[in-house]
């Protein structure tokens, strides 16, 4: 199989890449802004990688999307911080560009693996979300961080339509809080715009506090990457054609807490770190209000549970990375990637 990814040098792309590289005999055809995150895939032979941007290089895109089976457009900005900072730019890139691509998988009939994102649910009340029932909550216009959720729904929707018509074959799948390895770069986290387990790592590094948004309650159940990425690479496989105009949410319900403790148990991990057993000096842990932290545009989201039945059915998954090793594991190759 030939699989295209666009944002191969992403978090879920270079991970991806590089099992589809270990585990199968597909070839992988990637493009992205940067290469640093590709490691020891640079070398591979199936493995063909070009420098470039979605917005630019819309000839190579066309041309790889026909030659391609699988076309996976991961290319998106998906942190908070980013979301009410620069609205425009979010849709520009995750709606507009993403429907050029989505567009040009019409035109050649290709099978599409889309990330939808667990944004979607919104602030929706169910104990667990699940996809073909729950409810997506967003808030009003002017809380600017709902652009996100609102852009990958209607993606989803056109996907789908494009799908129940015959125009297309796909699967959306919807990440839930996935961790582990380069899930964003430290220089985003010193910006303070990265996603909260970078953030938290970056903050325990600089010795700065901790910041709790409005007390940390809010849940997210944490996923560790290589349980997330087992289950796009049977989403890829797709046995007897499971996965065919699916809707999967992939996430970890039992690696359930609250940002709060989040915090210390990251800290817990650092302090306990032989590079950092003798700093004698930590990061504290502060409450900080959610308008200080990210302006007036943000609203969080309390409670955000997978129901990974369908998951479970259609692809045999099921997650099997507990909470303390996930944040470990995270918390571990950050600190060798940035050693004493
Ligand atoms: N958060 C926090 N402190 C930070 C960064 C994030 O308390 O320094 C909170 C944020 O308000 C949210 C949660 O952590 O409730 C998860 O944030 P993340 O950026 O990872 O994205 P989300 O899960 O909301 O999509």
């Amino acid at each position: 199989m030939k699989i295209l990814i666009l944002g191969v040098n992403g978090f879920i792309g270079h991970h991806l890449t590089q099992r589809i590289l270990d585990e199968t005999d597909w070839t992988v055809f990637g493009m992205d802004l940067s290469d640093d995150r590709l490691g020891k895939s640079l070398q591979n032979p199936r493995f063909h990688f070009i420098e470039g941007d979605i917005a630019i290089n819309r000839e190579w895109i066309e041309y790889h999307v026909k030659k391609c089976d699988i076309i996976l457009p991961l290319v998106a900005i998906a942190t908070p911080k980013l979301y009410v900072e620069d609205p425009i730019a979010v849709y520009n890139l995750d709606f507009e560009m993403n429907l050029n691509v989505i567009n040009q998988c019409v035109k050649y009939h290709k099978r599409v693996v889309f990330p939808s994102t667990s944004e979607v649910y919104g602030a929706c009340p169910d104990p667990e979300f699940k996809e073909d029932e729950s409810y997506l909550v967003v808030g009003p216009i002017q809380k600017e961080r709902w652009i996100y959720s609102c852009c990958k729904q209607l993606l989803d929707r056109v996907i789908y339509a494009y799908g129940t018509r015959g125009h297309l074959e796909f699967t959306l799948f919807r990440p839930f809080n996935w961790v582990g390895p380069r899930l964003d770069s430290l220089y985003a986290a010193k910006e303070g715009s990265s996603r909260v387990v970078t953030q938290f790592i970056a903050e325990l590094l600089m010795k700065r506090p901790i910041s709790l948004v409005d007390g940390g309650s809010q849940m997210r159940c944490f996923t560790y990457v290589d349980d997330g990425i087992a289950a796009l690479l049977r989403i890829l496989e797709n046995r007897n054609d499971a996965c065919k105009n699916q809707i999967i949410n992939i996430g970890n319900p039992d690696n359930e807490c609250s940002v709060r403790e989040l915090a210390f148990m990251l800290k817990k991990l650092f302090m306990a770190h032989p590079d950092h057993l003798q700093d004698g000096f930590y990061s504290e842990i502060i409450e900080v209000p959610a308008q200080t932290y990210y302006g007036k545009g943000y609203q969080d989201i309390y409670t955000r549970k997978p129901s990974i039945e369908k998951a479970r059915i259609l692809l045999g998954w099921s997650p099997v990375i507990g909470l303390d090793d996930s944040l470990r594991m995270t918390l571990y190759s950050f600190l060798e990637e940035n050693g004493p």
